[in-house]
């Protein structure tokens, strides 16, 4: 008989898990997860590859894992995506592969995500057989951004047997998933055995080269590249445009993350590199980066941390589960909310004045629209605030790529079936393109275009 119900996974509970950085869930045990795969109905028409943006052979993967073959199914992942580990972990799985789980119609969908990642983690302790890498086609390609469209795009590619480069223009490769996504969600010594992977197999990843400044894209294709990938992001932080935003203490969620990441605040004083927040922090917004941000807060010691979210809980955009996980460490949602000034004393910030909202008519998304109730202002302390309100696209290349079409938000206008760009050998693809989306389709973006780039270069 079929279980109803997901085999749980374990993790550290709401209490503790706040006094650290460490992994939120444990990941399954050996029998936990053949006990999960044998949920599996191994449908026929299997619309969860479908749903799945890179097309992993899922009923494939999940049947190995149910016979105890931890590596046939990791080899059945890895020919579909380069990163599982990753994915695993961070993938809306709850929209995609298990939104669609047969299963799920009557019961639980199969726990597809937790079962990709227990695959990914039995490699990283396991002798991996090397990717098979195509003869050299003597073909040079070039991918700007190290994010997951850039990485998947070069992985693709090189197995093709390309000569691949990718510049990045910070100091490590990974894009958000190093910069961005905390380590208590994705622990970036993950993301690195990830891309060591990429290394291996060939491909070239110079770090600190700033695309635009050292070089543009027309320079680099006349000078021996046969294509260009454009893979640089969202990496631009919108701001409320209200007053006191450049007020001490109030951060854009980019900033934060970054600088609790990537320079290490968490690990301060073992790293010199502290961010102070104070003991109530007030974060803006309400998608997973909000989430990332008021969670960040409260385990670099905030005794206090507050989302304030202009629409009602129903329309929050983050994933429920990240949701769920800011609750339980003790979040506190002020839902219908709008901040109109932050106010300070001395340059510092000390409080957000705000409005209450209500929800009128749906607006051009769908939504509906949260209009402010007349007379309604009030405000909060608050020792630091994080606006994490959205991003735009890294503009750079943009500016400096004369003859690239952008649409009206300053995206890059691309085929979503090839990436091609208005120029010719010039692809494009994940958030540069679709504006802020997710990693998964930041990676079926790379792929597709990869498989656009080796069809181009081939026929030069
Ligand atoms: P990015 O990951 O942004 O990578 C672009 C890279 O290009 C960066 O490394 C940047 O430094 C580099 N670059 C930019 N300009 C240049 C230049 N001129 N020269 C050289 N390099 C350049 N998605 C999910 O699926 N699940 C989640 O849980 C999730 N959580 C998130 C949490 C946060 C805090 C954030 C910010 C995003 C989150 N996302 C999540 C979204 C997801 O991370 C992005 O959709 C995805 O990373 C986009 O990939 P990308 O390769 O297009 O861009
Ligand atoms: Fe298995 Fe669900 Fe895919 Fe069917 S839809 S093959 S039950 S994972």
């Amino acid at each position: 008989m079929i279980r109803d119900k997901q085999v749980p996974m374990r993790e550290q509970s709401g209490a503790e898990r706040i006094r650290n950085f460490d992994e939120v869930p444990y990941g399954y045990s050996d029998d936990e997860a053949a006990a999960e795969a044998a949920r599996c109905l191994q449908c026929r028409n299997a619309p969860c590859i479908a749903g799945c943006p890179v097309g992993i052979d899922i009923p494939a993967f999940l049947l190995a894992v149910k016979e105890r073959d931890t590596a046939r199914a990791i080899a059945v992942i890895k020919t579909s995506n380069a990163l599982p580990a990753v994915c695993g972990r961070v993938c809306p799985q709850e929209t995609q592969c298990q939104g669609v789980c047969t299963l799920g119609k009557r019961f639980e969908p199969v726990a597809i995500g937790r079962l990709e990642r227990y695959c990914a983690d039995w490699e990283s302790t396991h002798p991996a057989a090397p990717t098979s890498v195509a003869p050299s086609t003597g073909r040079r390609v070039a991918v700007i951004g190290a994010g997951p469209a850039g990485l998947t795009a070069a992985g693709e590619l090189r197995k093709m047997g390309h000569d691949v480069t990718v510049y990045e223009l910070l100091h490590v490769a990974g894009g958000v998933l190093m910069y961005g996504i905390p380590e208590f969600r994705l622990p970036k010594a993950i993301v690195k055995r990830e891309i060591d992977g990429l290394r291996q197999m060939g491909v070239r990843i110079e770090v600190n080269q700033v695309i635009g400044r050292i070089a543009t894209v027309h320079e680099m294709l006349a000078g021996g590249f046969d294509a260009v990938f454009i893979g640089t992001g969202a990496g631009l932080p919108q701001f409320l445009g209200i007053p006191g935003e450049g007020l001490n203490g109030v951060y854009s969620a980019n900033e934060f993350l970054t600088r609790t990441n990537l320079m290490r605040a968490y690990l301060f004083p073992e790293y010199d590199t502290p961010l102070r927040v104070g003991r109530r922090v007030i974060t803006v917004g309400g998608g997973n980066v909000a989430m990332d941000s008021a969670r960040t807060a409260l385990r670099l010691g905030a005794e206090e941390s507050l989302i304030v979210y202009r629409r009602s809980e129903e329309e929050l955009p983050a994933r429920r589960e990240e949701a769920h996980h800011a609750k339980e460490e003790g979040v506190d949602f002020h839902f219908l909310t709008n901040p109109i000034a932050f106010l300070g004393e001395n340059g510092r910030v000390t409080g957000v004045r705000c409005l209450r909202m209500e929800l009128g008519e749906p607006d051009a998304s769908g939504r509906r629209r949260p209009v402010p109730v007349a007379g309604s202002e009030f405000e909060m302390q608050a020792d630091s605030v994080i606006v994490a309100i959205g991003n735009g696209p890294h503009p750079l290349v943009l500016q400096t790529t004369p003859g690239l079409e952008l649409n009206r938000w300053g995206n890059i206008v691309a085929d979503p079936e090839t990436g091609a760009t208005s120029i010719p050998g010039v692809f494009a693809g994940g958030d540069i393109v679709t504006g802020a989306a997710t990693v998964i389709e930041a990676m079926g973006a790379g792929k597709r275009a990869a498989r656009a780039i080796d069809a181009f270069v081939r026929a030069k």
